[in-house]
Protein backbone atom coordinates (compact mmCIF):
# COMPACT_ATOMS: atom_id res chain seq x y z
CA UNK A 1 0.00 0.00 0.00
CA UNK A 2 2.56 2.47 0.81
CA UNK A 3 4.33 1.11 -2.08
CA UNK A 4 1.65 2.01 -4.22
CA UNK A 5 1.26 5.39 -2.61
CA UNK A 6 5.01 6.60 -3.75
CA UNK A 7 4.74 5.36 -7.05
CA UNK A 8 1.08 7.04 -7.37
CA UNK A 9 2.41 10.13 -5.81
CA UNK A 10 5.42 10.11 -8.45
CA UNK A 11 3.00 9.69 -11.94
CA UNK A 12 0.87 12.85 -10.19
CA UNK A 13 -2.38 10.29 -9.85
CA UNK A 14 -4.84 11.27 -7.62
CA UNK A 15 -7.13 8.48 -6.16
CA UNK A 16 -10.22 8.58 -4.10
CA UNK A 17 -12.63 5.79 -3.23
CA UNK A 18 -12.95 2.50 -1.31
CA UNK A 19 -10.43 -0.45 -1.75
CA UNK A 20 -8.85 0.94 -4.82
CA UNK A 21 -6.41 -1.36 -6.81
CA UNK A 22 -3.01 -0.78 -7.24
CA UNK A 23 -1.72 0.99 -10.71
CA UNK A 24 -0.05 -1.38 -12.88
CA UNK A 25 3.89 -1.76 -13.27
CA UNK A 26 3.36 -2.64 -16.94
CA UNK A 27 0.94 -4.10 -19.88
CA UNK A 28 1.95 -7.80 -18.64
CA UNK A 29 0.29 -7.38 -15.29
CA UNK A 30 -2.96 -7.47 -17.43
CA UNK A 31 -2.08 -11.08 -18.19
CA UNK A 32 -0.42 -11.76 -14.57
CA UNK A 33 -3.17 -10.08 -12.64
CA UNK A 34 -6.09 -9.99 -14.25
CA UNK A 35 -5.85 -13.33 -17.21
CA UNK A 36 -5.63 -10.93 -20.21
CA UNK A 37 -5.44 -13.34 -23.48
CA UNK A 38 -1.70 -13.21 -24.48
CA UNK A 39 -3.39 -12.75 -28.42
CA UNK A 40 -5.00 -9.55 -26.93
CA UNK A 41 -1.99 -8.26 -25.16
CA UNK A 42 -0.32 -8.79 -28.33
CA UNK A 43 -2.35 -6.45 -30.08
CA UNK A 44 -0.45 -3.38 -27.84
CA UNK A 45 2.58 -4.56 -28.83
CA UNK A 46 1.71 -4.34 -32.51
CA UNK A 47 0.66 -1.01 -32.04
CA UNK A 48 3.67 0.02 -30.78
CA UNK A 49 2.49 0.51 -26.80
CA UNK A 50 4.73 -0.44 -24.40
CA UNK A 51 4.57 1.18 -21.55
CA UNK A 52 0.35 2.33 -20.15
CA UNK A 53 0.29 6.05 -19.56
CA UNK A 54 -0.57 7.11 -16.02
CA UNK A 55 -4.43 7.31 -16.28
CA UNK A 56 -4.38 3.59 -18.14
CA UNK A 57 -1.96 2.37 -15.37
CA UNK A 58 -4.79 3.22 -12.36
CA UNK A 59 -8.05 2.79 -13.92
CA UNK A 60 -7.53 -0.31 -15.99
CA UNK A 61 -6.99 -2.26 -12.70
CA UNK A 62 -9.94 -0.22 -11.18
CA UNK A 63 -12.33 -1.25 -14.01
CA UNK A 64 -10.96 -4.81 -14.17
CA UNK A 65 -11.72 -5.14 -10.85
CA UNK A 66 -15.38 -4.59 -11.31
CA UNK A 67 -15.68 -1.12 -10.31
CA UNK A 68 -17.59 1.89 -11.61
CA UNK A 69 -15.11 4.89 -11.70
CA UNK A 70 -14.69 8.27 -13.10
CA UNK A 71 -11.33 9.47 -14.61
CA UNK A 72 -9.93 12.48 -15.26
CA UNK A 73 -7.14 12.64 -17.26
CA UNK A 74 -4.91 15.77 -20.15
CA UNK A 75 -6.08 15.11 -23.97
CA UNK A 76 -3.58 12.93 -25.56
CA UNK A 77 -3.21 10.54 -22.38
CA UNK A 78 -4.32 7.70 -23.93
CA UNK A 79 -7.63 7.44 -22.46
CA UNK A 80 -9.17 5.33 -24.58
CA UNK A 81 -7.42 2.43 -24.50
CA UNK A 82 -7.85 2.95 -20.82
CA UNK A 83 -11.26 1.93 -21.28
CA UNK A 84 -11.64 -0.23 -24.47
CA UNK A 85 -8.87 -2.72 -23.32
CA UNK A 86 -10.54 -3.58 -20.44
CA UNK A 87 -14.43 -3.84 -22.22
CA UNK A 88 -12.58 -6.08 -24.75
CA UNK A 89 -11.21 -8.28 -21.49
CA UNK A 90 -14.26 -8.39 -19.99
CA UNK A 91 -16.63 -9.22 -23.20
CA UNK A 92 -14.07 -11.71 -23.97
CA UNK A 93 -15.34 -13.14 -27.41
CA UNK A 94 -18.02 -11.90 -29.73
CA UNK A 95 -21.27 -13.04 -28.66
CA UNK A 96 -25.07 -12.17 -29.89
CA UNK A 97 -26.46 -11.68 -26.58
CA UNK A 98 -27.95 -8.01 -27.78
CA UNK A 99 -25.90 -4.82 -27.28
CA UNK A 100 -22.94 -5.79 -24.75
CA UNK A 101 -21.30 -2.26 -24.02
CA UNK A 102 -21.75 1.08 -24.88
CA UNK A 103 -19.90 4.12 -24.98
CA UNK A 104 -21.45 7.49 -25.43
CA UNK A 105 -19.37 10.51 -27.44
CA UNK A 106 -19.97 13.83 -27.73
CA UNK A 107 -19.52 14.60 -31.15
CA UNK A 108 -19.80 12.08 -34.47
CA UNK A 109 -16.21 12.23 -35.38
CA UNK A 110 -15.45 11.20 -31.89
CA UNK A 111 -17.57 8.63 -31.93
CA UNK A 112 -15.93 7.72 -35.57
CA UNK A 113 -12.29 8.21 -34.08
CA UNK A 114 -13.16 5.75 -31.27
CA UNK A 115 -14.63 3.19 -33.25
CA UNK A 116 -11.43 3.25 -35.37
CA UNK A 117 -9.56 2.77 -32.46
CA UNK A 118 -11.84 -0.51 -30.70
CA UNK A 119 -11.46 -1.91 -34.34
CA UNK A 120 -7.45 -1.85 -34.11
CA UNK A 121 -7.49 -3.29 -30.70
CA UNK A 122 -9.78 -6.08 -31.19
CA UNK A 123 -7.41 -6.78 -34.09
CA UNK A 124 -7.88 -10.65 -34.69
CA UNK A 125 -10.92 -10.65 -32.66
CA UNK A 126 -14.66 -11.37 -34.01
CA UNK A 127 -16.19 -8.80 -32.08
CA UNK A 128 -18.38 -6.83 -33.55
CA UNK A 129 -17.87 -3.03 -33.45
CA UNK A 130 -20.82 -0.40 -34.10
CA UNK A 131 -20.39 2.89 -35.26
CA UNK A 132 -24.29 4.17 -34.65
CA UNK A 133 -24.84 5.99 -38.36
CA UNK A 134 -27.68 7.48 -40.09
CA UNK A 135 -27.92 4.72 -41.97
CA UNK A 136 -28.65 2.20 -38.63
CA UNK A 137 -30.75 5.04 -36.89
CA UNK A 138 -33.02 5.46 -40.18
CA UNK A 139 -34.25 1.59 -39.77
CA UNK A 140 -37.92 1.05 -38.86
CA UNK A 141 -37.32 -1.40 -36.10
CA UNK A 142 -33.78 -2.16 -33.87
CA UNK A 143 -35.54 -4.59 -31.48
CA UNK A 144 -33.15 -7.35 -32.75
CA UNK A 145 -30.09 -5.49 -33.22
CA UNK A 146 -27.06 -6.63 -31.94
CA UNK A 147 -23.63 -6.15 -31.31
CA UNK A 148 -20.70 -6.27 -28.29
CA UNK A 149 -19.98 -2.85 -28.85
CA UNK A 150 -21.81 0.08 -29.50
CA UNK A 151 -20.30 3.69 -30.15
CA UNK A 152 -22.74 6.62 -30.50
CA UNK A 153 -23.53 10.38 -29.85
CA UNK A 154 -26.32 10.89 -27.01
CA UNK A 155 -28.87 12.04 -29.81
CA UNK A 156 -28.70 9.09 -31.92
CA UNK A 157 -28.81 6.73 -29.28
CA UNK A 158 -31.74 8.16 -27.25
CA UNK A 159 -33.07 8.09 -30.76
CA UNK A 160 -32.74 4.35 -31.72
CA UNK A 161 -34.18 3.47 -28.01
CA UNK A 162 -37.44 6.00 -27.98
CA UNK A 163 -38.76 5.56 -31.53
CA UNK A 164 -37.17 2.34 -33.14
CA UNK A 165 -36.85 -0.02 -29.73
CA UNK A 166 -33.28 -0.93 -29.62
CA UNK A 167 -33.05 -3.10 -26.38
CA UNK A 168 -30.18 -1.48 -24.04
CA UNK A 169 -31.74 -3.69 -21.34
CA UNK A 170 -28.53 -6.08 -21.53
CA UNK A 171 -25.10 -3.60 -21.61
CA UNK A 172 -22.81 -4.81 -19.21
CA UNK A 173 -20.19 -1.63 -19.97
CA UNK A 174 -20.90 2.12 -20.62
CA UNK A 175 -18.64 4.57 -20.73
CA UNK A 176 -19.48 7.98 -21.23
CA UNK A 177 -16.50 9.80 -23.05
CA UNK A 178 -15.51 13.55 -23.17
CA UNK A 179 -18.01 13.76 -20.51
CA UNK A 180 -17.32 17.26 -19.53
CA UNK A 181 -18.27 18.07 -23.33
CA UNK A 182 -20.95 15.55 -23.42
CA UNK A 183 -22.58 17.59 -20.55
CA UNK A 184 -21.36 20.85 -22.04
CA UNK A 185 -23.30 20.71 -24.69
CA UNK A 186 -26.33 20.24 -23.15
CA UNK A 187 -26.98 16.61 -23.52
CA UNK A 188 -28.14 16.00 -20.03
CA UNK A 189 -31.38 14.84 -20.82
CA UNK A 190 -30.30 12.36 -23.76
CA UNK A 191 -27.78 10.65 -21.59
CA UNK A 192 -30.43 10.74 -18.96
CA UNK A 193 -32.60 8.64 -20.41
CA UNK A 194 -29.38 6.40 -22.21
CA UNK A 195 -28.63 5.89 -18.62
CA UNK A 196 -32.18 4.48 -17.58
CA UNK A 197 -32.38 2.93 -20.81
CA UNK A 198 -29.03 0.70 -19.59
CA UNK A 199 -31.05 -1.11 -16.79
CA UNK A 200 -28.81 -4.14 -17.05
CA UNK A 201 -28.31 -4.22 -12.48
CA UNK A 202 -24.70 -5.31 -12.63
CA UNK A 203 -23.85 -2.69 -15.31
CA UNK A 204 -20.30 -1.22 -14.99
CA UNK A 205 -20.63 2.87 -15.50
CA UNK A 206 -17.27 4.74 -16.56
CA UNK A 207 -16.69 8.29 -17.24
CA UNK A 208 -13.64 9.51 -18.55
CA UNK A 209 -12.59 13.13 -19.50
CA UNK A 210 -10.15 16.21 -19.79
CA UNK A 211 -11.50 17.98 -17.19
CA UNK A 212 -13.80 17.32 -14.20
CA UNK A 213 -15.92 19.71 -13.27
CA UNK A 214 -17.57 19.77 -10.26
CA UNK A 215 -21.31 19.59 -11.42
CA UNK A 216 -20.21 16.64 -13.98
CA UNK A 217 -18.66 14.99 -10.93
CA UNK A 218 -22.03 15.66 -8.88
CA UNK A 219 -24.27 14.61 -11.97
CA UNK A 220 -21.78 11.18 -12.07
CA UNK A 221 -21.95 10.30 -8.34
CA UNK A 222 -26.14 10.23 -8.88
CA UNK A 223 -25.53 7.94 -11.38
CA UNK A 224 -22.21 5.59 -10.08
CA UNK A 225 -22.45 3.02 -7.50
CA UNK A 226 -19.50 3.09 -4.54
CA UNK A 227 -17.09 4.55 -8.01
CA UNK A 228 -13.43 5.41 -7.70
CA UNK A 229 -12.44 8.41 -8.66
CA UNK A 230 -9.00 8.44 -10.76
CA UNK A 231 -7.38 11.95 -11.45
CA UNK A 232 -3.81 12.55 -13.24
CA UNK A 233 -2.48 15.92 -12.76
CA UNK A 234 -5.20 18.52 -12.12
CA UNK A 235 -8.77 18.51 -12.07
CA UNK A 236 -9.66 21.63 -13.90
CA UNK A 237 -6.69 22.21 -16.18
P1 LIG B 1 -7.23 10.97 -24.91
O1 LIG B 1 -8.55 10.30 -25.12
O2 LIG B 1 -6.74 10.89 -23.50
O3 LIG B 1 -7.20 12.38 -25.43
P2 LIG B 1 -6.29 9.04 -26.84
O4 LIG B 1 -6.89 7.84 -26.23
O5 LIG B 1 -6.95 9.61 -28.03
O6 LIG B 1 -6.11 10.20 -25.74
O7 LIG B 1 -4.75 8.69 -27.15
C1 LIG B 1 -3.86 9.63 -27.68
C2 LIG B 1 -2.79 8.91 -28.51
O8 LIG B 1 -1.94 8.15 -27.69
C3 LIG B 1 -3.39 7.95 -29.52
O9 LIG B 1 -2.71 8.11 -30.74
C4 LIG B 1 -3.12 6.59 -28.91
O10 LIG B 1 -3.02 5.60 -29.90
C5 LIG B 1 -1.81 6.82 -28.17
N1 LIG B 1 -1.59 5.93 -27.01
C6 LIG B 1 -2.52 5.48 -26.14
N2 LIG B 1 -1.97 4.72 -25.19
C7 LIG B 1 -0.64 4.68 -25.43
C8 LIG B 1 0.48 4.04 -24.78
N3 LIG B 1 0.33 3.32 -23.68
N4 LIG B 1 1.70 4.22 -25.33
C9 LIG B 1 1.86 4.96 -26.45
N5 LIG B 1 0.85 5.58 -27.11
C10 LIG B 1 -0.38 5.46 -26.61
MG1 LIG C 1 -10.42 10.78 -25.77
Amino acid sequence: LERDALFRKKLNIHVSGNDIPSPLQNFAELSSRYGCEPKLLHNLEALGFKEPTPIQRQSMPVLLSGRECFACAPTGSGKTLAFVFPMLMKLKHASKDGIRAVILCPTRELAAQTTRECKKMAKGYQFRVKLMTKQIVRKADLSKFYCDILISTPLRLRLAVRKKKMDLSRVEYLVLDESDKLFEVGLIKQIDSVVKACSNPSIIRSLFSATLPDYVEELARTIMYDAVRVIVGRKNT
